[in-house]
């Protein structure tokens, strides 16, 4: 049978102010960046596209800025442009999550912000914009307001945006200090995470921040682990103690908040993230066993 003919009126939006008004003048519009979560959807017929704004030309939303401490990152900014030698050296666990998404063609049409928009607990970017704190700037035809990430992803594919509202730009410190993020999937290659973590170091504040991914409807930060790592660490040799990492990784375990579903039951996440966090201390401290 030929498959059925998806009519998609589109407006292709050419600045900001112009996508706004599109927004303005129909609310409920989908907005359409990359396509690689929107596609997928009006392929299958789970989305109705009566109105789509495409904001993949914007100038405005592609690229990204530093400001002392703090990068903005373009809600336009793509996996692969993540993954260049600028931003992987400002933010390293935002570039190695994004070199575990999809394929090359996802990687270089799929963005920051689409992720953002489609609030996914398996959406590989998150962990690490918990983690940083990161603060969404939101843009409406009315105004602009500020969201900590926190505040933004509010359960399972659900958000704070509001009808009208895009996302413009993603904003994180810059910390100084070795970062991980790793994921277990059933294959290396093209698959969405069963478990995330991201781990991040402050040295100048002799501080940890990590985040889980996957294993609760949003994003979780363990920050009783969080607190026993900072304050285990000798920062200055950057070692800890084999007691300490395997504590850290029970109460990382603990933290999660996993469901059984056709990729893994809860019992294999919550093993799978006491390993990944344990792996990803070990790569950035040396485990001091005497
Ligand atoms: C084969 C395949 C493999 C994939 N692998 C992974 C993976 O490994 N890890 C992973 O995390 N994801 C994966 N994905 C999902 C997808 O690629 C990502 O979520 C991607 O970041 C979506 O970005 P996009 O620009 O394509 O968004 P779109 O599909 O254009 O939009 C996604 C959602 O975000 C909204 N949106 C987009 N931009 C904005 C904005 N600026 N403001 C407000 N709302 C906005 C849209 O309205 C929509 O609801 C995969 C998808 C495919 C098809």
């Amino acid at each position: 049978m030929p498959a059925a003919l998806i009519l998609m009126p589109v407006t292709v939006a050419r600045s900001l102010d112009h996508a706004l008004a599109a927004l303005e003048e129909c609310p409920e519009a989908i907005i359409l960046a990359g396509g690689t979560d929107v596609m997928v959807q009006v392929n299958r017929g789970s989305m109705p596209v009566d109105q789509v704004v495409a904001i993949g030309r914007i100038p405005e939303l592609q690229g990204w800025s530093r400001e002392g401490d703090w990068l903005h990152l373009g809600a336009g900014v793509t996996y692969s442009e993540m993954m260049g030698e600028e931003i992987s050296s400002m933010v390293p666990a935002l570039a190695q999550a994004s070199r575990t998404v999809g394929s090359p063609q996802i990687r270089n049409a799929g963005t920051i912000g689409g992720n953002l928009g489609t609030s996914s607990p398996a959406g590989d970017t998150l962990p690490t914009l918990f983690a940083l704190e990161a603060v969404l700037t939101i843009r409406s035809s009315t105004g602009v307001r500020k969201l900590p990430i926190n505040q933004f992803i509010v359960g399972v594919k659900q958000n704070a945006l509001q009808p009208g509202e895009l996302i413009e730009k993603i904003s994180v410190p810059v910390l100084e200090g070795p970062q991980e993020f790793c994921k277990i999937g059933p294959r290396n290659a093209m698959v969405i995470s069963v478990a995330s973590f991201t781990l991040l170091t402050d040295v100048k504040e002799s501080q940890v921040r990590s985040c889980l991914g996957t294993v609760g409807p949003v994003p979780i930060r363990p920050t009783e682990a969080e607190n026993l790592l900072s304050n285990g660490v000798n920062w200055e040799k950057n070692k800890v103690s084999s007691e300490v990492l395997e504590a850290f990784a029970s109460l990382c375990a603990d933290a999660a908040q996993p469901i059984d579903d056709h990729r893994g039951s809860a019992a294999y996440r919550r093993h799978a993230i006491k390993i990944l966090s344990r792996r990803a201390a070990c790569r950035i401290f040396s485990e001091d066993n005497s």
